[in-house]
């Protein structure tokens, strides 16, 4: 039987996966779909029938999560699963976390930060839009109106173990721990917004900044993470935080083996955090004392939203469809398995 524990427990942790549509290019090479979504909470992966080499593949593999979105699902279907739930959780004083992770070119960003494919630019369809628009109608309830609430952004990137900020023309930031094991990104810019159009500019504004310099979008952003908080406070002191996060890709471990040594680094400092990430995921569904949030930049900045009794979160698992990405899918599918 269930104990009151178990209740708590059953939702600090909630694991999706959203397998994104054939794209033109796997459309064009005819590379096979072999991900089928057969009912709301499993992804199948088939086996592909053409003759390949079949000790690299394994067999037909059925994975559960808590919800699998297929690829007609929309943004705000997403959404309303995964991080809707914990915009209350940062108006009842918790901290709130979500992440999308998987393999560059699945759609992480696409889910998080919005649709930024071709001439298309729009950031008001993305997780971290939604989000915000959700706050700004909460504290309209008379219940939190009265709180009198302030709300605050910020934006920033974590690359090879180092914190830049977004919104300061990637000015690069020191993390401190004082002696309470309080973590602080010394100088980190923090936005007051007051609707949800402040946000979106905020987004651009970070979007922009995230990839100038660079030669494409992708190369950047699958090396790196990136972090969007909303920040509620009250009379100066935190109230909530909501932390969302678009990883760097997964595939990058291969990278380990690259001739270049810069390469090299980034791809080993990559796997790191990633191992990191699924660490303190679990130690927060386990109610562990003890979170190894030092093991990485990435988690000793989150550290505050792994620990205390109101921290909660979610992870938002994407996948390609075709053949040539299968390896990394079920890789993705097998680090989306928090096993508690
Ligand atoms: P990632 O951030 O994981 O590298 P992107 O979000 O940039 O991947 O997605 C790669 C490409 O696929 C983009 O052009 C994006 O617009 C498109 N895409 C991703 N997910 C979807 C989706 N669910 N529906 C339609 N297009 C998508
Ligand atoms: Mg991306």
């Amino acid at each position: 039987p269930l104990t009151a524990t178990d209740l708590i427990e059953e939702h600090r942790i909630c694991v999706c996966v959203r397998k994104r549509p054939v794209n033109k290019k796997e459309l064009a090479a005819k590379e096979l779909d072999v991900i089928t979504i057969p009912s709301k909470d499993v992804v199948m992966v088939h086996e592909p029938k053409q003759k390949v080499d079949l000790t690299r593949f394994l067999e037909n593999q059925t994975f559960r999560f808590d919800y699998a979105f297929d690829d007609s699902s929309t943004n705000e279907m997403v959404y309303r699963f995964t991080a809707r739930p914990l915009v209350e959780t940062i108006f009842e004083r918790g901290m709130a976390t979500c992440f999308a992770y998987g393999q560059t070119g699945s759609g992480k960003t696409h889910t998080m930060g919005g649709d930024f494919s071709g001439k298309n630019q729009d950031c008001s369809k993305g997780i971290y839009a939604l989000a915000a628009r959700d706050v700004f109608l909460m504290l309209k309830k008379p219940n939190y109106k009265k709180l009198e609430l302030q709300v605050y952004a910020t934006f920033f990137e974590i690359y090879s173990g180092k914190v830049f900020d977004l919104l300061n023309r990637k000015a690069k930031l020191r993390v401190l721990e004082d002696g309470k094991q309080q973590v602080q990104v010394v100088g980190l810019q923090e936005r007051e917004v007051r609707c949800t159009e402040d946000v979106l500019k905020l987004i651009e504004v970070g979007n922009s900044c995230r990839t100038s310099g660079q030669t494409s979008a992708n190369a950047h952003s699958s090396r790196s993470h990136a972090v969007f908080q909303i920040i509620l406070r009250r009379k100066g002191k935190m109230h909530g935080k909501f932390s969302l996060i678009d990883l760097a890709g997964n595939e990058r471990g291969a990278d380990t083996s690259s001739a270049d040594r810069q390469t090299r680094l980034e791809g080993a400092e990559i796997n790191k955090s990633l191992l990191a990430l699924k660490e303190c995921i679990r130690a927060l569904g386990r109610n562990q004392a003890h979170t190894p949030f030092r093991a990485s930049k990435l988690t000793q900045v989150l550290r505050d939203s792994f620990i205390g009794e109101n921290s909660r979160t979610c992870m938002i698992a994407t996948i390609s469809p075709g053949m040539a990405s299968c390896e990394n899918t079920l890789n993705t599918l097998r680090y989306a398995q928090v096993e508690i």
